[in-house]
């Protein structure tokens, strides 16, 4: 069985990146306009002898009363339902904000093991760039650069060691 990750977390964090990192594809659209995924979006990719699904979700807005981001949410929860892992992405240069907190309400919910990816890390100290993000509850985080390639092959292997 190949398990699926979901790549979860607010608008720009960078989890199209990670999801291209992750499927060594450009599949998923990158771009500096916040919520421009707006689907569910499946690449596979190969960690070792071991294959995984890729699920990239648009950016996730819980307290979306209308529109697109009502459906951008939307999908963010279909795409949570069926995770065997979710990678909750925040953006360690902005630093915690009060939308990451609702979207780990949500995730705590979900019952699932959460992975928090702190990104955006090449050429930081490590410990101070994720501390704050201890509060959130999910043990560990894990200090990635999606777009340098940093970090993103250990927590993979992590992931996938569950499995
Ligand atoms: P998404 O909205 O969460 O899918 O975010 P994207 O993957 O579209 O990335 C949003 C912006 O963050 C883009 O300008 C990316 O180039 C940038 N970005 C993504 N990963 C990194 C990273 O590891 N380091 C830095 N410095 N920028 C990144
Ligand atoms: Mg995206």
């Amino acid at each position: 069985m190949k398990p699926t990750l979901v790549l979860v977390g607010r608008p720009n964090v960078g989890k199209s990146t990670l999801f291209n990192r992750l499927t060594r594809t450009r599949d998923a659209l990158v771009a500096d306009m916040p919520g421009l995924t707006r689907d569910r979006h499946y690449g596979i990719g190969r960690g070792g002898s071991r294959s995984y699904l890729v699920v990239d979700t648009g950016g996730f807005e819980p307290s979306a009363k209308e529109g697109i981001m009502v459906e951008m949410a939307r999908q963010a929860e279909a795409a949570i339902a069926e995770g065997d892992a979710l990678v909750f992405v925040v953006d360690g240069r902005t630093g915690l904000t009060p939308h990451d907190k609702q979207i780990a309400d949500t995730l705590r919910r979900a019952g699932r093991p959460v992975y928090l990816a702190v990104n955006k890390g090449e050429g930081v100290n490590r410990d101070t760039f994720s501390a704050e993000f201890h509060e959130l509850g999910f043990g560990q985080p894990y200090v990635i650069s999606a777009a340098h390639g940093e970090g993103v092959r250990g927590l993979l292997d992590l992931i996938l060691e569950r499995f």
